[in-house]
């Protein structure tokens, strides 16, 4: 099938757009200055667009011009990374780096020492922007290092680092910017999950990001972004803004479309169904452990009484909790999932009107999907497994310092290998079934470990399931289950139970298992690496 007829495109209606996120989020301050982009949902403290445009204009000065101590002025193709929790003044610290010229490098805040020193060590950060109470993180992780970075806190330093917000609040504090930001600068080096090994640097160019705003604002996408004088778009802030799905939708197209932002710095269940009644969100951005914190009967109809649609990613997400979720909502609420990696950004959601629970949509304007034979690489007909490639507007140059990850994931001529097995239909709905990396050789054969964990789901004393390959001298792997109980039951059970309803080569040859939860990140990744480790 080596023909182009099976390569699934979708023009893009709109013209992306000529001027970038920045330039985009100043537009919306001379538009609305005085409407508030950024509020605190547990003080209440708020931003005005003006306030923002001012601080960040200021923080950009205060880079370019040099921190003091010995750092001189950062600018163009620098690295300054954030170790920060969800907050108004997140979007001053990223809006102020990106128009001094210098990379953003959102950093996982919930990383110890020496995760983070490892992520400052790699990105090349020569400034690190964190908080009070995660202050003693960073000092720990600099403490020995040759070049540590200049270290600014916002609120209260207690380790004798420099305090941010003074600075910015000072009206004397001068600034004299005028950016010139070009389409092949980077707006941010985001890094991937690391839920296959070492998170990945990816360096996202502001023309992709331009490329890409469009198709998540246009009118057939539910994310209810656009703004207008009339009316001003809420966007929970809940998703970390340090990850690729909490930072295209809170960080970077919410402000730019004219949002407001309501930060949540972590989920708290309490916090967060009030905010949900406070603000009166009509859409909601979800990960799957968020998903089943909804379905709780705890929650109810009128928690989520504003609610019209939710969009749920980042990973698989069940389709019973799906319907749960649409039980307890009114008539016409609507189910996307949604697709996407740090290194191609959003790519595949539901249209409007479209839904279709289980497949994680369609693709979004402007891209173009194939999905090909993992041996041949022949592209393959609707229906058929096979790698999800990509070709968008929206994706990354190519990893941060590591030319051996960008050749195995860029082709020459522009596809991103995704590392995802998938298929998709007739009428261009797709499926993510596996990740490449995690499927099981046995004697040779793939054998799928989400095609195990779904079968294992069916017996009614398994609440949840983890299946990885383990090694088998006649058989080089075989798969071995990690079972989550919800009555007893014994392993030999489980082994004939996948006896009798799977092929040979799929039976649990490694055994099973019983342990109390399954390693998932707070996104809901199945940390299968973690599982082999153990398996051993
Ligand atoms: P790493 O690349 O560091 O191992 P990661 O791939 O989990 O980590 P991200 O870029 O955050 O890092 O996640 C992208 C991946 O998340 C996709 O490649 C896919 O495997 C998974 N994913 C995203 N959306 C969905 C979805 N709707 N259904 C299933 N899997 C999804
Ligand atoms: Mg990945």
């Amino acid at each position: 099938y080596k023909t182009e007829y099976n390569i699934y495109s979708t023009q893009s209606p709109v013209e992306p757009h000529s001027v970038n996120v920045y330039y985009k989020l100043h537009e919306s301050a001379a538009r609305w200055p005085l409407r508030i982009v950024g509020e605190c949902g547990i003080t209440g403290r708020q931003l005005t667009f003006s306030t923002l445009q001012d601080q960040s204009v200021r923080f950009a000065g205060l880079l370019q011009r040099g921190p003091g101590r010995g750092v001189k002025g950062v600018g163009n193709g620098d690295v300054v990374s954030m170790f920060l929790t969800n907050s108004p003044e997140y979007l001053t610290v990223f809006y102020g780096i990106v128009g001094s010229g210098a990379i953003p490098s959102p950093t996982n805040s919930s990383f110890t020492p020496d995760e983070l020193a490892r992520q400052i060590l790699d990105s090349g950060s020569k400034v690190t922007v964190t908080e009070t109470l995660l202050e003693p993180v960073v000092t720990a992780a600099i403490k020995n290092m040759k070049n540590p970075p200049f270290v600014y806190v916002v609120g209260k330093s207690n380790d004798g680092h420099a305090e941010l917000l003074p600075i910015l609040q000072d009206n004397n504090t001068p600034f004299d910017m005028d950016p010139q930001i070009e389409p092949d600068e980077f707006v941010g080096m985001l890094y991937s999950s690391g839920t296959t090994g070492m998170p990945k640097g990816v360096l996202l160019p502001h023309k992709s990001l331009s490329a890409s705003l469009p198709a998540y604002q246009h009118p057939e996408i539910n994310f209810d972004l656009p703004c207008t004088d009339e009316h001003q778009t809420t966007v929970m802030g809940l998703l970390p803004f340090f990850h690729a799905y909490g930072s295209y939708m809170g960080l970077l197209s919410g402000p730019s479309s004219g949002c407001k932002i309501v930060t949540l710095p972590k989920f708290d269940p309490q916090t967060y169904l009030s905010a949900i009644k406070k603000y009166k969100f009509r859409h909601l951005h979800i990960v799957p452990p968020l998903l089943s914190f909804l379905c709780h009967p705890a929650v109810t109809s009128s928690d989520l009484s504003s609610l019209q649609g939710v969009t749920c990613s980042a990973a698989p997400c069940s389709l019973s909790h799906a319907n749960i979720l649409k039980d307890k909502t009114r008539n016409d609420f609507f189910f996307q999932e949604l697709y996407g990696m740090t290194e191609t950004m959003v790519v595949m959601t539901t249209p409007v009107g479209q839904e279709r629970l289980g497949s994680c949509g369609k693709l979004l304007y402007g891209s173009q999907a194939r999905v090909v034979h993992l041996e041949t690489q022949d592209t393959l007909p609707p229906g058929h497994k096979g790698e999800l490639w990509i070709k968008t507007l929206g994706a990354m140059k190519c990893y941060h310092n590591n030319p051996e990850a960008t050749n195995q994931t860029q082709t020459s001529d522009g596809w991103i290998k995704t590392g995802d097995v998938a298929k998709y239909d007739e009428q261009g709905y797709f499926y993510i079934v596996d990740r490449i990396k995690e499927l099981i050789k046995v004697k040779g054969l793939q054998v799928s470990p989400t095609e195990i964990e779904e079968q294992l789901m069916k017996h009614d004393a398994v609440l949840d399931a983890g299946v990885v390959g383990v090694t088998c001298e006649r058989a080089g792997e075989v798969p071995k289950a990690f079972v989550v109980k919800k009555k007893d039951v014994s392993e030999e059970e489980l082994q004939s139970f996948i006896a009798k309803n799977m092929a040979r080569h799929k039976q649990l040859k490694g055994g099973v298992e019983f342990v109390d939860a399954l390693p998932k990140n707070p996104a809901g990744k199945l940390l299968r690496r973690v599982l082999k480790e153990r398996g051993v």
